[in-house]
């Protein structure tokens, strides 16, 4: 089933310039990469997006780091998009990360672990609604 889920180049990789390489890893694994751009993410874009989370003891930093440098969002499409690619992220933690996901190879900490991927086909379209409209995406 082809589908679509939202991504996010966090800061810690596009500091260290490997957004090329994190989309390679994206590309080889079957997915394409049908809407993309750079932004600086404001404070408020940052809370809303992880607001989930806001009762969580790290919130704070989050919304911090992922307002510290420029972020890329990104719609990704493929057969099972959303598991495809939570498998190709790897665990949130890179040390229990597998071998060959974008967090083993590039990610520095559970904080700072280089992207986001959607955990559910329905929290795709929310996030994906957020930062892109329909004319943005080019499947
Ligand atoms: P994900 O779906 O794998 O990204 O993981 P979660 O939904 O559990 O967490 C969302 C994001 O919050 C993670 O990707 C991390 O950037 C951040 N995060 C999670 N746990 C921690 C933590 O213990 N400390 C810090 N600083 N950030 C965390």
């Amino acid at each position: 089933m082809t589908e679509r889920t939202f991504s996010i180049i966090k800061p810690d990789a596009t500091r260290r310039n490997l957004t090329g390489k994190v989309n390679a890893v994206i590309e080889d694994a079957g997915l394409r990469i049908v809407a993309q751009r750079r932004i600086k993410m404001t404070e408020a874009q940052a809370k809303k997006f992880y607001e989930v989370h806001a009762e969580r003891p790290f919130y704070g930093e989050l919304v911090e780091f992922m307002t510290s440098a420029p972020v890329v969002v990104q719609v990704l499409e493929g057969d099972n998009a959303v598991a495809r690619y939570r498998e190709v992220m790897g665990a949130t933690n890179p040390a229990q990360a597998a071998d060959g996901t974008i967090r083993k190879l590039y990610a520095e900490s559970v904080g700072e672990n280089s992207v986001h991927g959607s955990d559910s086909a329905e929290n795709a379209k929310i996030e994906i609604a957020q930062f892109f409209t329909d004319a943005d995406i080019v499947g």
